[in-house]
């Protein structure tokens, strides 16, 4: 084992506490225990103080000698009982059964208590396991960046997510479509288990880990199922539940995760796995983010089906727990009407109606069609309807003028205006709310795209700079931010490819 574990007095509290690991306590099955493999002279690339503090640790984490973070977090060492692991699952891949996949370039460090809640941390990119199959375990810098920036980014949202606590970076070379270098994400989440830890022991043919791995996630993450009658279908309808409610937020938000496949899907409802993900620039339902989607499957309009249908492979997996299936197919019929009641929600907050009225529905659909034939900027139109000036005759010129269709867009901004007096609504007060529901920041890939570019070329701030900006999406920050991070994305943006090579 060439990784130093650090004398337990190096590390103060809250780090010293030991590094319990729940899911290795059920056994050897579910994971290989194994040491990161060393990254050559590491520096830092970033750091999330959001997810530090989410984490209780000290402002000065990263900094303190004693600790030596760089080098836990590039994984050159390991804190005094951390025992390393990487876990097995299998999974579908666009729609067909890809076999064992499993931790092939990520590993468990551990659990730290935290306000809310135990945080299990991971290192993304950390080396070669048993589950690497063909690929060098590492990732590059461009997609660590990536990775860390939209974790944080959709936290900001407000959207479930796995967090970004820092990244790493080495001069290591990495041969991806063209030589890069290699980096290392540290992420955070309650729990990584994905849809695919179950299809993993169900397609394998054993009951005893997949109801051992069942009741684990009952116990330590859904503990009311613990007393429903059929615990184990009550527990595929809260992920059910859960699941819809994330596709809200990612079709609200015009998000595209890219990979769909049921190992990228979480058991908490957390978008995980940030590969070719992508944000609306302009609007086309159609709009594919993953330049390896060849089919689509995974385009924007089609992401809440995909759930639906990844639900259905993890209702299969937990079957043999099930006594009777239509309990298994009950628990997820609830979906489409959930995911369903949540969109409108969330539309409806996007267009400041506090209330339900009949119509409601056709007044967005209409709204969509209009930004879709005029292929309208998704952000920058919603942010501009929280100006909405519901004053007869009153231009609205801001957002008007992002539609070609004129008489369509005035068409439908009385119709607007009349559904806002249906309810009383006050301009000034509904601006403040549309602000809360309308982010003005995304991470759009050519903002992304820059920082990378000056990451690869040794300059980090900019990093820093839009992590700073997308924790906060909703403010208004300043004239010089807007112009640098609202605007419409330039012209070379729309030659940016992302494909699923990270
Ligand atoms: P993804 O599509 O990135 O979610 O990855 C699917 C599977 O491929 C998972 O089992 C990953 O661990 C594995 N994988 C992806 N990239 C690499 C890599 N560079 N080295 C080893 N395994 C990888
Ligand atoms: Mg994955």
């Amino acid at each position: 084992m060439n990784v130093i574990e650090l004398a337990n007095e190096a590390v103060a509290p809250p780090l010293a506490r030991g590094w319990p690991n729940r899911f290795q306590g059920l056994g050897e099955s579910f994971y290989t225990a194994l040491p990161p493999e060393p990254l050559p002279d590491p520096h830092w690339v970033a750091t999330s103080a959001d997810c530090a503090a989410l984490l209780g640790l000290p402002p000065d984490w990263a900094q303190r000698p004693d600790w030596q973070a760089l080098q836990v977090f590039s994984g050159n060492q390991v804190w005094p009982g951390m025992h390393t692991l990487a876990s097995v699952y299998s999974g579908h891949q666009f729609g067909v059964w890809a076999g064992q996949l499993g931790d092939g370039r990520a590993l468990w460090l551990g659990e730290i208590d935290t306000p809310a809640g135990a945080m299990e941390l991971q290192l993304k990119g950390a080396g070669r396991t048993p589950y690497s199959r063909m690929g060098d375990g590492r990732a590059v810098l461009r997609s660590s960046i990536r990775e860390f920036l939209c974790s944080e980014a959709m936290a900001g949202l407000g959207i479930p997510t796995t967090r970004a606590l820092c990244v790493t970076g080495s001069a290591l070379p990495v041969r991806r479509e063209t030589i890069e270098t290699a980096a290392v994400v540290t992420r955070v989440a309650p729990s990584f288990i994905r849809f695919g830890h179950f299809e993993h022991f169900a397609h394998h043919d054993q009951p005893a880990e997949l109801r051992a791995l069942t009741d684990f996630v009952i116990a330590h993450h859904y503990p009311d199922c613990r007393d429903a009658p059929e615990p184990y279908a009550a527990l595929l309808a809260q992920v059910t539940l859960r699941t819809a409610a994330l596709m809200a937020d990612w079709q609200a938000v015009g998000f595209c995760h890219g990979v769909m496949n049921t190992d990228n899907m979480s058991i908490l409802g957390l978008t995980i796995d940030y590969g070719p993900f992508g944000f609306l620039d302009q609007f086309d339902p159609g709009h594919i983010c993953n330049h390896s989607d060849h089919q689509g499957r995974y385009a924007w309009a089609r992401q809440p089906n995909v759930a639906f249908w990844n639900l259905h492979a993890l209702a299969q997996a937990l079957l043999p727990l099930i006594p009777d299936p239509d309990q298994a197919l009950a628990a997820l019929e609830p979906y489409k009407a959930a995911f369903a009641d949540a969109l409108l929600a969330r539309w409806s907050a996007k267009l400041g109606l506090r209330t339900r009225q009949d119509g409601d529905r056709e007044l967005i659909d209409d709204l969509l069609r209009c930004m879709a034939a005029d292929r309208c900027d998704f952000t920058i139109t919603f942010r501009r309807l929280a100006a909405f000036d519901t004053e007869p005759g009153a231009a609205n010129e801001a957002v008007r003028d992002l539609f070609i269709d004129r008489a369509a867009f005035d068409a439908w901004a009385g119709l607007y205006a009349a559904r806002l007096q249906r309810e009383a609504s006050l301009d000034a007060e509904r601006a403040v709310r549309m602000n809360r529901a309308n982010p003005k920041f995304v991470l759009r890939n050519h903002l992304a795209e820059v920082a990378i570019r000056n990451a690869q070329a040794g300059d980090f701030m900019e990093v820093e700079r839009l992590l700073n900006v997308l924790r906060r999406p909703f403010d208004e920050q300043g004239a010089t931010t807007s112009d640098a991070y609202a605007g419409f994305p330039p012209e070379w943006a729309q030659s940016i490819e992302v494909s699923c090579s990270s």
